[in-house]
């Protein structure tokens, strides 16, 4: 007896960054008929923006989901603790595969599949870690890494025969080369350098968000995108400066400004546009609006500078004297 309902078509959700391997998985997926949904994230830490190009390139339907909240609750905790810098790479990928488990359930898709290789990376692709993430996510038996598949252990869709393992692969090692000769067979000539983009990787946002965590225990996601721009210097272990270093971070902070800090900008010279996040009291105003006379365009003999400061609708007038810029440097964060 030959059954008269129409074969199910598999179908499976892609954890998709954008980068070649993630790229060239996908097409190894799509070529057994398989229904590739491509899902990324974006936080205040990385954007969507190169997963949306690539896939847009492949012609993949992409999902974005906003997990910043979920995201910086693991951030400020990560059980397996962080990489060189503030990036709990481990957790992170652990949760990214909770989340795409979570919606492979909600979508009734049939598994999740990632680029990673085993061994690219020492730490977070190791076959150890592969595993632990996979078994901590709560979806081991549904993720599965089609570049390497044929050197882990066989998963729940290649078993019930939804893949064919056979046709999957047995890549491993930092090398690019095989994973750039299928993405020449697939016709896909552009594709990104698989680092960077997190700026958990970054020294210098790492230092400023270790500094945030540690002063400002109570601060909001508007805190986070101030830690990307101009300098940051701290007056005391409550209060900090931002200072634009150009016109594009003093355009950039502008719109960050909320009805509670305090704004320093030169009256009469060029210069930087400066805040003082959540106010100050008066002593510690008139430091930001010497900072902010030390930044400008002042003449260097200018003794005493006037500086604007407001803070919501309340304007003054302040005299101060520059700060001493090597002073400063002590206290960048
Ligand atoms: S580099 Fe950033 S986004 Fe990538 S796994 Fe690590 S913490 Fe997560």
């Amino acid at each position: 007896m030959f059954s008269t309902e129409p074969e199910k078509t598999v179908k499976a959700i892609s954890l998709f960054s954008g980068g070649l391997d993630s790229i060239v998985s996908v097409k190894l997926i799509q070529e057994q008929g398989i229904d590739v949904q491509g899902l990324t994230f974006c936080t205040p830490f990385f954007e969507a923006a190169k997963p949306r190009a690539a896939a847009r390139m492949i012609a993949l339907p992409l999902m974005v989901l906003d997990i910043t909240e979920v995201h910086l609750a693991m951030v400020r905790a990560p059980r397996y603790g962080y990489g060189k810098n503030m990036n709990p790479c481990i957790d992170c990928h652990t949760l990214m595969l909770k989340i795409a488990g979570e919606k492979m359930e909600e979508m009734g898709h049939d598994f999740i599949f990632t680029g990673e290789v085993l061994g690219q990376r020492p730490m977070s692709q190791s076959r150890q870690m592969l595993h632990v993430v996979a078994k901590n996510s709560g979806y081991a038996d549904r993720i599965l890494r089609p570049l390497s598949a044929r050197l882990l252990p066989e998963t729940l869709p290649e078993k019930e025969g939804k893949v064919d393992r056979e046709r999957l692969l047995d890549i491993s090692g930092r090398g690019r080369k095989r994973q750039m000769e299928m993405a020449e067979r697939y016709g896909v000539t552009e594709y990104s350098n698989p680092a960077g983009g997190c700026l958990l990787t970054d020294v210098m946002f790492s230092r400023r968000l270790k500094d945030l965590f540690a002063s400002h225990p109570g601060f909001a996601t508007r805190d986070l995108e101030l830690l990307k721009v101009g300098r940051h210097i701290r007056l005391d272990d409550r209060h900090k400066v931002i200072v634009g270093r150009n016109k594009r971070d003093n355009q950039s902070l502008e719109p960050l400004i909320g009805d509670r800090d305090t704004v320093f900008q030169m009256r009469d010279f060029p210069g930087p546009l400066c805040m003082l996040p959540g106010g100050a009291p008066e002593e510690m105003e008139l430091q930001a609006a010497s900072i902010c006379a030390a930044y400008g365009d002042a003449p260097k003999d200018v003794g005493q500078v006037t500086v604007k400061c407001r803070r919501g609708d309340e304007m003054r007038l302040v005299l101060v004297a520059p700060a001493n810029k090597e002073e400063l440097q002590g206290k960048m964060i």
